[in-house]
This record gives structure tokens, sequence and C-alpha cells, in this order.
């Protein structure tokens, strides 16, 4: 029978490198934590309805790239895209945010789009996510924006750009979509298939389209800031003394519109010069009417989402660090059959103590286990006269010298010289 692949576009995150992704985790776990944020565990799938009301109907990602089947129970279910949406929804539904009440949240895990698999693109890939519920000022927006790039920072991570926009609100936004309209319609011709199908439905979505021709077009298209109203244009120019008062810099690109029709005012990404096309590793914004549009009322919110398989990537391609490799501190030898029963036993009192210890298993000869065994610091050797005295031979590695100490001792002896 012919073997099973995994399906296209998911990859197995194997031994080699899933220690790395532990350390990018941790590291963010920690800043996370510094900044006050606090982890959630949510569900991978939600219904259906929760992304294409709160998402939106009209974008790349409900109309194409949703990953949706009825359950057994009839019910259509979406394996989610982003987190986002859910993060917003268990705030609802868990009255986070009643009676003006924040919450800062954070978690991490695999999100599933059904897009062109290629480097860094993936169908099955892995976010973490920030989220700032129940704050509508621009001190918000900063102190997300300065977590993402605290992340960053720690990782060691280099060449990366900030890039911010503002998309306006509900009353400013239709103003501007208008004025896209009237442009888009007198460029029909030099528009790409894709943006023409964008054009009355989601206009905004075409300042950010990859397309030359496209690009040529949007370059000119009206400017969002001659349609912001007051209350964006305020909030915006917050966020850049915020930012500018914290020490960063950034660019301003207008046509920064990101996929998601939930983001109000602030957009922003950290594009990272050392991946191809697909630059950015980090993305995010405000999303003032996200909960409205899911039933939940009035809840401001900012938060970003970081990928991070294109986080390893690049940190591979910059030579950051991953930090120490896990590697076998202790290994327990058995001379002759006789003894592995004692071997797995002074084995298992090393790992109660937090001594990173192996022993074969499966009934190898001395030699193999001592083969084995050259990749750690220590060896403990057991054999019949160790059996009989009750004590253990301890052979460190680097240098070949060795001890016979009484096995009681083993632990405190090599805690002691590791
Ligand atoms: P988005 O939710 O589209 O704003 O994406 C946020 C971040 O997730 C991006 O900046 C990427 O780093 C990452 N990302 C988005 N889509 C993919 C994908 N298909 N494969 C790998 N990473 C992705």
């Amino acid at each position: 029978m012919a073997a099973i692949n995994a399906p296209r576009g998911t990859r197995d995150i194997l031994p080699s490198e899933s220690w790395k992704w532990s350390h990018i985790i941790k590291t963010a776990s920690e800043t996370m934590m510094d900044f006050g944020f606090s982890e959630v565990h949510l569900p991978i799938f939600e219904h259906t309805e929760l992304f294409s009301r709160g998402v939106g109907e009209t974008t790349d990602i409900v109309e194409k790239e949703m990953y949706t089947f009825n359950d057994r129970g009839g019910r259509s279910i979406t394996l989610r895209p982003e987190a986002t949406a859910g993060v917003m929804r268990a705030a609802i539904e868990n009255n986070l945010c009643v009676q003006g009440a924040s919450a800062k949240i954070w978690n991490w895990g695999p999100m599933f789009r059904h897009e062109r698999p290629q480097k860094g693109r993936y169908r099955q890939f892995y976010q973490i996510d920030a989220e700032c519920l129940g704050i509508a000022s621009a001190m918000a927006d900063v102190e997300v924006i300065a977590l993402s790039i605290e992340i960053f920072r720690r990782l060691g991570l280099k060449n990366l750009e900030v890039v911010i926009n503002s998309v306006g609100c509900e009353k400013c936004r239709p103003v501007y979509r208008q004025k896209l309209i009237d442009y888009f319609s007198s460029h029909k011709s030099e528009l790409c298939e894709t943006c023409l199908t964008r054009l009355e439905r989601n206009p905004l979505r075409i300042l950010d389209c990859k397309n030359e021709s496209c690009g040529r077009v949007a370059d000119n298209a009206p400017d969002i800031f001659d349609s912001l109203c007051s209350e964006c244009r305020e909030h915006f120019a917050e966020v850049r003394a915020g930012l500018e008062r914290l020490g960063f810099t950034y660019t301003l690109n207008k046509r920064l519109v990101r996929g998601l029709d939930y983001y109000t005012k602030t957009a922003y990404e950290i594009l990272s010069g050392d991946l191809g096309s697909q630059n950015a590793v980090a993305g995010g914004g405000r999303y003032d009417n996200l909960a409205s549009a899911i039933g939940g009322g009035k809840i401001p919110g900012v938060g970003f989402a970081c990928g991070l398989d294109r986080v390893a990537l690049v940190m591979e391609q910059q030579g950051c660090s991953f930090g120490k490799m896990p590697n076998t501190d202790v290994y327990v030898a058995s001379l002759g059959d006789d003894s592995r029963g004692a071997v797995q036993i002074l084995t298992y009192e090393l790992r109660k103590n937090n001594i990173r210890s192996e022993c074969d298993t499966s009934g190898k000869s001395f030699k193999s286990q001592m083969k084995i065994a050259g990749t750690c610091k220590f060896a403990c050797i057991i054999g019949a006269d160790e059996i009989a005295n009750n004590t253990v031979s301890v052979k460190n590695l680097s240098d070949g010298s060795q001890v016979n100490i009484p096995v009681n001792e083993a632990v405190n002896y090599l805690k002691e010289n590791l």
C-alpha cells in the first residue's frame, strides 16, 4: 500500500526544529508576562459565523481560505484562520470586559488558511497572538506595538521595519471607500482581475495588491489621511508620538490596509528584510468594531499576531541564538545484563532530581551504550562489582577520569560536578 503523506501546506516540526520553537515561545511568554498579558487556551475550531461576521464576508480569508465543514450535528464549523475573533468571542462569552474592565491576553497555536503554499506560507501555520481588550486609548496601541518589538529584540532579530498606517473608522472609512471606488473605476483597464472583483466589494484591498500595474495605479490613489475624521487623526498622532517617546523608528505606509475587515484606526506590520515575498513577521492593529460585529456590544481592542514559522526562519537565516540545545548530561550504562534493573533505578533517581539522564532500554551491548554516552558529560557504569558493593562508577567523559562512589551519593556528586 502507498504510504500516506502529510497534507499539502502542512509540515512536521521535528525534534531538530521543535527545541528552537520552544525557545521562541518561552521568550514570547516571558515578554508577555513582563507586559502584564495572561495566557489563554481557546478552541481551534469555532462557528463559521464568528469569522464571516468578525473577519468580514469580503475578505480573502473568508471568501476563499477557510477550512469549513459541517460537523456530525450539521453545524458549520471552521478551523480558525486567525486568533483575534476567537479571543474576542471568549472575552464576550466570559464577561472579561464588563463595566469598563479591560483584559490583556495572549495565546499561541495553529491557524489554518487554504492558501497557495510557498516558503514561509503554509496551510497550517502557527501564530503567537496578543490582544488588549477594553481600552480605546492610543497608549494601548503603543503598548501592543512595543510588546511585539520587545519580543523580537529579545530573540535577537535584526533588519526589522515597523510600518504603520491608519485605516479610519466606521465614520470616515465609508467616505474614503467611495473615493477609492470612484478613482479605481476610472482605471479599470489597469487593474488585475482580482482587483476588479475587489472594486465594489473591498476597494481598500486594491491598495496593497502586489500586482505591478495595480501598484502603479494605487500609488496615485486618494490619500487616506485626507479622509480621516478628527478622532482618527488625533488617535494616529498619539500613536506616533507614543512610539517616538519610546524611541522606536517606524515607516508610514498609507497603502498598508491589512486583509481583515475588523481593523479600525491603527494598522501595523513588522517586516523582515530577510524574508522573500512573505516578509511580514507580525501584523496587527486596532479593531474597535469587532465586538459589535459578533454581537458583543462595544469593546475596543488592539493586538497583533506574530508568525512563528517565519520568525524561526528569519532567526535561522540571521544566525540568531536559540539558547542551549537540550542535551542529555548523564548516560547510565549497564556492564552485563544483570545490572540493567539497577541502571533503570539509578536513571529514575537522577531524573527525579532534575538531572537529564538516559539509559538503554533495548538491550544494547556495553560498547554500544558507551558510544551513545559519548555526547554526555558523565557516564555512570554499573556492573557486577558495583552491584555487589552498592556503588556506581562515574566517568567524566571530557577528561576520562573515573571515581567509584556509593550509589546513594550519585545524585549529589553529579549535581556538584555537572
Ligand atoms: P495575519 O493574521 O494575516 O495578519 O498574519 C499575521 C502573521 O502571521 C503574518 O505576519 C505572518 O508572519 C503569519 N502568517 C500569516 N499567514 C501565514 C501563512 N499562511 N503561513 C505562515 N505564516 C503566516
